[in-house]
């Protein structure tokens, strides 16, 4: 049954460039602009207007946009709940603009150790992650550190927990890796046994839908678990809405500064109604349109996500923002 009817996510991508070049992601690969300020207000207010609660400005490296602090807080004032991910290559130089505009702060680490991660990214960020930990605390800034759990750094979770988040009084986000368009890939049933571990302990989030969701297949298209299309809206930098989801991009809508009616449009309803169901969509575990997913409607999913949410709300203090 569900129980929320309007999207509740946006997934902003400022711009698809990125100063990195992950090994599990080919956004960087794809030629970009900017957004517009312009496009920027006019999104949010019709987002607003859309029931919208949380804005997720990403990319590639949203801190490319040298205006990210002027979006971030135009968010804030219109009393959205903000996130960024950065691979902190520019954060230090950023943190300042950046203060007290984000509620949910990401750090990507994908290993404890520098050369590795420094791999993994295809650039060298590990020493930019340890002094943005640093650079932001000094701010009063309560970063988390989101690590992509792949069977290759399953056994590093522990020192990144011991050397890193814990001495920080960081929250450890655990993100099972996922696969779409040739990239990326998926945990063993081995790796997801020792991972489920990990949900029990101290200022470590793993969510146990995502969990279930790859035990159970993924998502399938006879009966789909996914609402990407009805609970995110997808901006892209060119001022598209892209259904059902960034990943599958099957359609993309210009805006034209007409969101709220874009969205309700036949045209778009009817790409909603085929959320789940593409083909492509056989098996598809895409964490950040399921995350919402889970929470729209009574399920086992529903439950299984529940209590890491409410920890992560509890333990960085956001349930103060989604009460008001
Ligand atoms: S930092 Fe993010 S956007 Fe950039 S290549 Fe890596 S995963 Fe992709
Ligand atoms: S199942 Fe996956 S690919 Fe299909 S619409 Fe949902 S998020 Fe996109």
């Amino acid at each position: 049954m569900r129980f929320i009817h309007h999207p509740v996510l946006c997934n902003y991508y400022l711009t698809y460039r990125c100063n990195a070049s992950c090994g599990f992601c080919d956004i960087w690969e794809k030629p970009s602009p900017y957004v517009t300020a312009q496009h920027v207000s006019e999104n949010l207010r019709d987002l607003k207007k859309l029931g919208v609660r949380v804005i997720d400005f990403t990319g590639g490296e949203p801190l490319l946009h040298r205006e990210l602090p002027v979006f971030l807080t135009l968010a804030k004032q219109l009393g959205f709940t903000t996130t960024v991910t950065t691979n902190t290559l520019l954060y230090p130089k950023n943190a300042e603009k950046l203060k007290g505009l984000i509620d949910m702060l990401h750090f990507s680490l994908d290993s404890p150790v520098a050369e590795e991660h420094n791999a993994s990214r295809g650039v060298n960020c590990f020493n930019h992650v340890l002094e943005s930990i640093q650079v932001a605390k000094q701010l009063g800034e309560r970063p988390d550190i989101l690590f992509t759990v792949h069977s290759g750094n399953m056994h590093q979770i522990e020192q990144v927990y011991r050397e890193i988040t814990q001495p920080n009084n960081l929250m450890l986000i655990l993100n099972p890796i996922f696969h779409y368009n040739q990239v990326g890939a998926e945990l063993t049933a081995t790796d997801l046994a020792g991972l489920s571990q990990w949900g029990t302990k101290k200022q470590v989030y793993l969510n146990k839908a995502f969990i279930t969701l790859r035990q159970n297949g993924g998502n399938h298209t006879a009966d789909p678990l996914c609402r990407a299309a009805s609970t995110t809206l997808v901006i892209s930098p060119e001022n598209k809405l892209m259904l059902p989801c960034y990943h599958l991009g099957l359609e993309a809508f210009p805006i034209d500064g007409k969101l709220f009616e874009l969205y309700h449009s036949k045209q778009v309803k009817e790409q909603i109604a085929l959320e789940g169901r593409h083909a492509g969509c056989e098996g598809c575990t895409v964490n950040c349109y399921f995350m919402p997913s889970f929470h729209v409607e009574l399920s086992k999913y529903l439950w299984h996500s529940l209590p890491s949410t409410l920890k992560y709300a509890w333990e960085k203090g956001t349930w103060k923002s989604a009460l008001r």
